[in-house]
């Protein structure tokens, strides 16, 4: 047995792992995250073990034996190189790779000090230059001083992620001797700051206290359950869990708190650090490696004791780290998208038990893996069953297109949405339109009827390729693309093609005189785009927002009382099994958009599918009734959570080679476990099977118990790295359990 040490944790040091023999009395002790002494040359030094292996990568007549032991997991580090291991274990990487996404990289630069951008001028003067640059129309620099009036200093890194701040308009606000830039060991308050809302001392209602106290008492149990809270939006889930950390901070320990980037709003951001102050600190994705470095610092060091980031947050340093939060648990961007393409949802349970630690996911809308495990048990479930202060749900309407294009209304807008936009005009009110459209969203469906082509195999939507071809991205089953349709025969079959564009054009055509604003990835591209249109539309100078997902989540809007759902079904026949729930996600959110303030709301949603479950769920807000049909569903096609599954994801510039390599993996997996319980589907070309010239195919496993699978998995990682066959491959394991 041979151990893979480091002698320090930084980037070049990783690449160079070395590597020593275990001592036979080692051997079942030693595990990775161990400090152990080596010799080094001529000297002792401590390294970490980083991975146990029993392929030596030296002359064996060269490598030395291991010392001693010298800690066995006291610190954060250790503790963390195990977690990476598991990571490996668990979903298929390197060890390097497992160990740069969990470890705080150390560089060769000075760690910067947290600035903060603080108020100068009295509140007199900042209130006249607010109004004279709202005048000017320069609506960053407006932004950052109502900001500052608001709060009466900003963390300058938050401001530049949230607000539009830079060097630049720094400079500017400190010319005017408005603000200023300080940094933290200098910092004293100046300012009073206008009277803060009153956060700290809310009074929870019953139930949030009820969900607070079953929460603690699990955690209080010898074995705590990870806690899975449902609530639909403006129950007070964000209350409670600010009341949870509350809890752990009196009891000297450390939180982390995920949100998902796009709910990262400066609102939801200034919440937290109106109850907490400084103790927090705010993570997003745009971080350069330094300032990552830097916070990552801070946490480890104790300045801060709370990290509010999305997924990669989950590894902040603490060193007496208490409870991790998810909050959205359901959302998509948990799961990563490089290899090791790990889960936040399951990594966050798995630190926390090598931390002792607490875990709470939060979400309107579960995923179906946390509720069926709250469900059997797995996890403690609570449910917040009321709005905050009784304000109601929106009513919600279901509008079948298929009758529109019976009378005759070929239009994006349905006549009932119509009139109804119409109404909010005339009211002053104002309306969001929600196009769910999500990656690549290509399949047929007749508008007349409704029917959707589908796979006979896999029951998931067939998905139109060049050439006319319609393909099933599960198992490759393919079929010429149809003239007419084969439930109703009429020729009104393809795709549905509208885009935000387009809707914003027939918006403005049909009603000339709105103020229209639209959402998208074409209009959020720049640093502080996403904030502005946010704060236009809420400062209401705006009648319509138009928009994808990203306007549907994280922010209040009060003056909207129309919710407009454009083509429901976008999400519904998407190309894999979890449309349904996505598609059911999507539209209590949208839904849940509407009547946030005094005026109750209504939303309409368009659909040509106006008896599926998960719309008429969602209609609804009915989460029970929506998982019952999905979770019949799933069991019925052994997919996730009812069953685990493996996707083997290659690329390969040569398209014969890669077809080959996959037959082969399959072959081999068939040899290895030649058991009926273990089904293979594929393999096929994935979603998007070509890019810039590079191709594409995946080979799905299904199973019931992950274990065979990962046994599965490590058998084909050697079968993999063995044959040369594979070298001119990228290959990646993903797994949904
Ligand atoms: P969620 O996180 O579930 O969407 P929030 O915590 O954001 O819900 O609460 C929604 C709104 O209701 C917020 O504006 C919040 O301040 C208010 N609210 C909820 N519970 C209370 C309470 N107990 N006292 C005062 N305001 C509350
Ligand atoms: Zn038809
Ligand atoms: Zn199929």
């Amino acid at each position: 047995m041979y151990a893979n040490i480091i002698v320090d944790i930084s980037s070049e040091k990783l690449d160079r792992a070395f590597q020593y023999e275990v001592p036979a009395s080692m051997e079942g002790v030693l595990r990775e995250g161990m400090v152990v002494t080596i010799p080094f040359g001529k000297r002792e030094i401590s390294g970490y073990v980083v991975e146990l292996t029993q392929q030596p990568e030296i002359d064996v007549q060269r490598i030395r034996p291991i010392k001693e032991i010298r800690s066995s997991g006291e610190t954060v580090e250790s503790r963390l190189i195990a977690l990476a291991a598991w990571m490996r274990r668990q979903y298929g990487s390197t060890m390097i790779q497992a160990l740069k996404t969990v470890l705080p990289m150390k560089e060769k630069m000075t760690a910067k000090s947290r600035k903060f951008l603080v108020l100068l001028a009295s509140r007199e003067k900042a209130g006249a230059y607010l109004k004279e640059m709202e005048k000017k129309k320069y609506r960053a620099r407006a932004r950052v001083v109502e900001a500052l009036l608001a709060e009466g200093k900003l963390d300058y890194s938050l401001a530049c992620q949230k607000l539009g701040c830079g060097s630049k308009l720094t400079a500017a606000l400190e010319k005017d001797g408005i603000a200023s830039l300080r940094e933290e060991e200098e910092y004293r308050n100046p300012v009073k700051p206008k009277e803060k809302e009153a956060c700290a001392a809310v009074e929870l209602t019953s139930e949030q206290k009820s969900a607070v106290q079953g929460i603690l008492k699990e955690w209080s149990q010898e074995k705590p359950r990870p806690c899975l809270l449902r609530g639909i939006t403006g129950s007070g889930k964000t209350l409670v869990y600010m009341e949870l950390m509350e809890e752990m901070l009196s009891q000297g320990k450390q939180v982390i708190l995920l949100i998902p980037e796009i709910s990262l709003t400066y609102q939801t951001v200034m919440r937290f650090y109106r109850r907490f102050g400084e103790r927090i600190s705010v993570m997003n994705s745009r971080l350069s490696q330094g300032e990552r470095y830097d916070q990552m610092r801070r946490a480890k060091s104790g300045q801060v004791q709370i990290m509010i980031g999305p997924r990669s947050a989950l590894f902040a340093p603490f060193p007496n780290l208490g409870l991790i939060i998810i909050d959205e648990e359901h959302e998509h961007t948990y799961k990563s998208e490089h290899s090791p393409r790990y889960h936040a949802r399951e990594t966050a349970i798995y630190r926390a038990e090598l931390e002792g630690a607490r875990v709470l996911l939060g979400s309107a809308t579960p995923s179906l893996e946390a509720y069926y495990r709250a469900v059997s048990g797995a996890y403690a479930l609570f449910i917040l069953e009321g709005r905050y202060a009784g304000r109601s749900l929106p009513a919600a309407e279901i509008v079948d297109l298929k009758k529109e294009l019976c009378a005759g209304n070929r239009s994006i807008l349905s006549r009932r949405l119509a009139s109804a936009i119409e109404e909010r005009l005339q009211k002053g009110e104002q309306s969001i339109l929600f196009l769910n459209r999500r990656g690549y969203a290509g399949f047929i469906a007749c508008r007349l009827c409704g029917y959707v082509m589908k796979c006979p195999h896999c029951d998931v939507s067939l998905t139109e390729h060049k050439g006319g071809r319609l393909v099933c991205h599960y198992c490759g089953y393919e079929t010429p693309k149809l003239l007419s349709c084969p439930q109703c025969g009429s020729p009104h079959i393809g795709g549905f093609k509208a885009g935000t564009q387009q809707i914003e054009e027939a918006v403005s055509h049909r009603f000339g005189e709105a103020r229209i604003l639209r959402m998208d990835y074409d209009t959020t591209r720049k640093k502080g785009d996403y904030e502005e249109i946010l704060s236009v539309f809420s400062k209401r100078e705006a009648d319509i927002l138009i928009g994808t997902q990203m306007i549907v989540k994280g922010h209040d809007f009060p003056g909207v009382t129309l919710v407009g759902v454009l083509a429901a079904d976008l999400s519904l026949y998407a190309e894999d099994y979890q449309s349904g729930e996505r598609t059911f996600q999507l539209i209590c959110q949208a839904a849940g958009r509407a009547g946030r303030g005094e005026r109750p709301g209504e939303a309409i949603i368009q659909t040509y599918h106006p008896e599926h479950y998960s719309i008429v769920a969602a209609a609804r807000q009915d989460y029970e009734a929506f998982y019952r049909e999905e979770i019949t569903y799933r069991k019925l096609l052994r997919y996730p959570p009812t069953a685990c599954m493996m996707a083997i994801l290659a690329q390969g510039e040569e398209q014969e080679l890669l077809k080959t390599a996959m037959e082969y993996l399959k072959r081999f997996a068939l040899r290895i476990y030649p058991h009926p319980d273990l089904q293979l589907i594929g393999p096929a070309d994935q979603a998007v099977g070509k890019v810039n010239d590079v191709y594409r195919m995946v080979l799905y496993f299904k199973h019931q118990d992950a274990a065979k699978l990962l046994a599965v998995k490590d058998k084909l990682e050697k079968y993999i790295q063995a044959n040369t066959g594979f070298k001119k491959l990228y290959i990646q394991f993903d797994f949904d359990f």
